[in-house]
């Protein structure tokens, strides 16, 4: 869970320079639905132990002046929208722009932390220089250099200490589920359906951001609490945004649950978004359900459904061992076992198999089928054991760790997975020297 950070600007101001400096893993997302080419990119990032998600909204942009322009409009109303701090950054060599001042204009009204970034102040020429961005209206800048770094560490500082604090994770037993998709999948369709005739409690448990709001669920029997994703929220935002809305959305809720529930429109597919999405769950070590929604409207022969299984498996490889339901919110057709699929993912994530069950099932196991010999070293597995970790770790401990490549972890991590459940959940596995 962390706090989600946008930075904005006209292009070429050295926002990509800035983000690729602070982050320690780059995800992009891409979005070409406008017509325009824009690459987004979203990466996690911490200073002095606070952890948040920075997200680059610029991008670039090909075409006229006047595109530019209504771009450039459209990524500040996202941030505004969406993050919980912007870093508006501008340029001391070009100097204040019509369009910062534009910027400026909108960030002015807002009522979330906004820090100024004035870049590329390399000599202290440029420093003197960066004092005509007061003129912005933002009150203090911050002199930077992304290139080398200078100047950053205040802002970081400066940037901590603005952003909402968010609680830790609260103790809560429930499962959190994320309801994901792309636009249209059916998302809201599945939530309403679950807010039906039977017993149900709703309550908002009030997050300390304004979007980490959780509605709690009595459904079927199960308690759960959905993560508020918003995408019921907001509906017909500008056109052509809403599928990088649904993606900024995407990634607070795949941040805030236990499990992600991947809604997909059954006639489109498994498509590079779906699969962006998966991924950026996969990565973040949540559990995944697969829904394929719509299921009503495809026509069936004998092994359609086997064969839409079979597709969808060979584009999640090597992670295919993730739950597949296909549903009909219409037709109100095995939205229960989605629940019950989804706990049982929330079960396997928080499993934590005995140190001693594990050695006896997996010691075997590894003496029938030893790692390779290595430039001809054998490694020796001793011992092994799952981590207390959140979420499903594995330490293997020999002595040559280094021997060990990745075929043989991918065949470790076949044998656990078939001897013990963890379906729809990722796991990491480690090898350390004993
Ligand atoms: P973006 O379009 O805002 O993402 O900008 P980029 O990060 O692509 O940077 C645009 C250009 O500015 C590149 O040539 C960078 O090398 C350059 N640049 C970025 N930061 C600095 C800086 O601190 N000093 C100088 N002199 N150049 C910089
Ligand atoms: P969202 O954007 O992902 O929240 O999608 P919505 O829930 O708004 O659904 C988009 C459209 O798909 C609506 O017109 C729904 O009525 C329709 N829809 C949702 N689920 C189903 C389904 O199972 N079958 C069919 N045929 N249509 C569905």
């Amino acid at each position: 869970m962390g706090n989600i950070v946008a930075i904005v600007g006209r292009p070429n101001v050295g926002k990509s320079t800035f983000f690729n400096r602070l982050i320690q893993r780059r995800e992009a997302i891409i979005d070409s639905v406008s017509g325009v080419t824009r690459d987004r990119h979203y990466g996690k990032s911490d200073w002095n132990g606070r952890k948040f998600s920075l997200i680059d909204t610029g991008g670039y942009v090909l075409g006229s002046d006047d595109i530019f322009e209504a771009e450039i409009d459209k990524q500040v109303e996202l941030a505004i929208d969406e993050a919980d701090a912007i870093i508006f950054m501008v340029d001391v060599e070009s100097g204040v722009t019509p369009m910062d001042e534009d910027v400026a204009t909108l960030l002015r009204k807002v009522d979330k932390p906004v820090l100024l970034a004035v870049n590329k102040v390399d000599n202290n020429k440029r420093l003197e220089n960066a004092v005509e961005f007061y003129s912005l209206g933002l009150g203090e800048y911050f002199p930077i250099a992304s290139t080398n770094g200078s100047g950053t560490g205040d802002l970081l500082d400066a940037l901590i200490e603005a952003l909402p604090e968010i609680e830790e994770e609260e103790e809560s037993e429930l499962p959190r589920f994320a309801v994901v998709g792309r636009p249209n999948a059916g998302k809201s369709s599945f939530i309403n359906s679950l807010i039906g005739e039977d017993r149900y409690i709703v309550t908002d448990i009030a997050g300390t951001t304004r979007d980490s709001i959780d509605t709690r669920y009595n459904r079927f029997g199960f308690e759960f609490n959905l993560v508020d994703t918003a995408g019921i929220r907001r509906k017909s935002k500008v056109k052509e945004n809403l599928e990088f809305y649904s993606v900024m959305r995407s990634v607070r809720a795949i941040e805030n649950c236990d499990v992600c529930l991947l809604v997909l429109d059954a006639t489109r597919g498994f498509d590079g978004q779906v699969q962006n999405i998966f991924w950026l769950a996969q990565r973040n070590h949540k559990g995944i359900v697969i829904l394929v929604n719509k299921w009503d409207l495809v026509e069936k022969e004998t092994n359609t459904m086997k064969e839409y299984e079979a597709m969808i498996r060979r584009e999640i490889e090597p992670f295919t061992d993730v739950p597949i339901v296909f549903i009909s919110v219409l037709n109100k057709q095995r939205v229960f076992k989605a629940i019950e699929t989804a706990v049982k993912v929330f079960e396997n994530r928080s499993k934590k198999v005995k140190t001693r069950e594990f050695n006896d099932v997996m010691l075997p196991i590894i003496e029938r089928n030893p790692p390779p010999a290595y430039k001809g070293k054998y490694v020796k597995i001793k011992f092994c054991m799952q981590l207390p970790t959140p979420y499903p770790q594995f330490a293997f401990f020999c002595n040559l760790p280094q021997y060990v490549r990745d075929p043989y972890k991918r065949f470790i991590e076949n044998k656990l997975r078939q001897e013990f459940d963890f379906e729809g959940v990722p796991i990491d596995i480690f090898f350390r020297k004993k």
